[in-house]
């Protein structure tokens, strides 16, 4: 279909000269405030016109039953906003004889769906201006650059609204390999009750795929971790045998995730960490836990091979699990000095740990996959989430903080997968071409 566009202009310009400067403005301001929208609204008009026609010319492929016909069936007036400006106009509807079902011809060939109300490219702009930055600044912003202005309230809804959100677990995404498993927790500044600032609890579990690919299982705020597991195993998410789930010590934390997870391996930096703080309530200051956290590391770090599995000797295989063996045996044995030197605290939060603190050998032994003994990739995915989160500056519900969490990590996870997701939304395919004078532009691919 091809529509040629022909508009009216008229400038007034003063009789004793005029500052170039002043020209360039009043036009940009002419576009950006009237002209696209005028234009985008015309070439609408033009295109239905088109479709009518050839409804009533039965020359369309827009058919309904093959023995009926299409009849005239009103219209509706629809305001749409786009990063362009708003427009309202008018859709014709048509009816067909045969089954009475009617549709809107223009609205069908222009993919616009029944409440839809915004493009999809506005959509994007605002859902990533307001999960980037301050969020009523987000929307000053948007107006600034000349595009279309929305209330903050507005904004809001549309975020809350989208489902640009929602993590779906899919082969795709996760592969057809076990993945690591790493959940952790942030705390963010919740919408208070009386004006009372409220501190909200946000979870979050990313995967990592043998090739190292970051992507999100889950971003809940307000919730367990077993609310968590309980959704997942709503939706049958499985994951491949092998997989491997890699936590802090957190209480209830390894238990929820056990249906999902081959393995579990403890952080080894946490528990270092967390034993001084155990001594502690048992009594032990630092020059007690120093060494013996010291101690504890030396025991934990077994190097594994960086090679290929298959051309890791079974000498090296067997050396390996050896060296683990007397490292549980170690680990016995401080339970025991703790137990026996009144650190009780300790004992048990040792105990609790010691299944967890060898994960990542089992694994290898057993798959020959490598996975690391530190939570450091979900941490450093946890702060960057929690400095995002806080610069959007806003006192967050639950849902809210889960929506926006969920935003934020999945453009900060897999940006390729949020720009694939949106390109399927907005369906720029080169189907349009604008030729303007000798200057030719076709609807290229956003993506790239
Ligand atoms: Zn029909």
């Amino acid at each position: 279909m091809h529509n040629k566009i022909t508009t009216e202009m008229s400038i007034c310009q003063a009789e004793n000269g005029f500052s170039l400067d002043e020209l360039v403005k009043k036009l940009a301001d002419s576009f950006e405030n009237k002209a696209f929208a005028e234009i985008l609204k015309m070439n609408l008009q033009l295109t239905q016109e088109v479709l009518m026609h050839r409804i009533f010319n039965n020359s369309s492929s827009q058919q309904c039953c093959p023995d009926g016909h299409l009849t005239l069936n009103g219209s509706f007036d629809r305001r749409i906003r786009t990063s362009l400006g708003e427009f309202k106009m008018a859709f014709w509807r048509v009816r067909c004889s045969k089954c009475g079902k009617s549709f809107a011809p223009l609205a069908k060939f222009i993919g616009l769906e029944h409440y839809q109300t915004k493009t999809h490219e506005l959509e994007k702009l605002v859902v990533e201006a307001a999960s980037g930055t301050n969020y009523r600044r987000a929307v000053k912003d948007l107006e600034r650059d000349g595009k279309l202005p929305v209330s903050f309230h507005t904004a809001h809804g549309w975020v809350m609204r989208s489902d640009c959100d929602e993590i779906k677990i899919s082969p795709q995404t996760v592969g057809s390999a076990p993945i690591q498993i790493m959940p952790d927790g942030t705390g963010f500044k919740g919408s208070g009750i009386d004006g009372q600032a409220r501190k909200g609890d946000l979870k979050v579990v990313i995967g990592i795929s043998q090739q190292g690919n970051i992507f999100p299982l889950a971003s809940k705020a307000g919730a367990t971790w077993k609310d968590i597991t309980d959704e997942w195993d709503r939706n049958q998410i499985k994951f491949k045998d092998g997989s491997i789930l890699i936590c802090d010590g957190e209480l209830g934390l390894a238990e929820s995730f056990a249906d999902y997870a081959t393995e579990q391996q403890r952080c080894h930096w946490h528990i270092k960490r967390d034993l001084y703080h155990m001594m502690y309530q048992d009594g032990g200051r630092y020059k007690d836990s120093k060494p013996i956290q010291d101690a504890l590391a030396g025991v934990l770090a077994i190097e594994l091979p960086q090679d290929d599995f298959q051309k890791v000797s079974e000498q090296e295989k067997s050396d390996i699990e050896e060296r683990m063996e007397k490292a549980e045996l170690a680990i016995d044995k401080l339970i025991g000095y703790f137990d026996g030197c009144g650190y009780s605290t300790a004992a048990t939060y040792i105990r609790r740990a010691k299944y967890g603190m060898f994960g990542y050998i089992r694994r290898w032994l057993k798959w020959g996959l490598i996975s690391p003994r530190a939570s450091s990739m979900v941490e450093r995915v946890m702060r960057e989430l929690g400095r995002r989160l806080k610069k959007t500056a806003y006192g967050w519900s639950d849902k809210g903080a889960t929506k926006i969490a969920r935003i934020i990590l999945k453009r900060f996870t897999n940006a390729k997968a949020w720009e694939d997701y949106w390109q399927e939304k907005m369906n720029c395919v080169g189907n349009v071409v604008i030729n303007i004078g000798n200057y030719k532009c076709f609807s290229q691919n956003l993506g790239q």
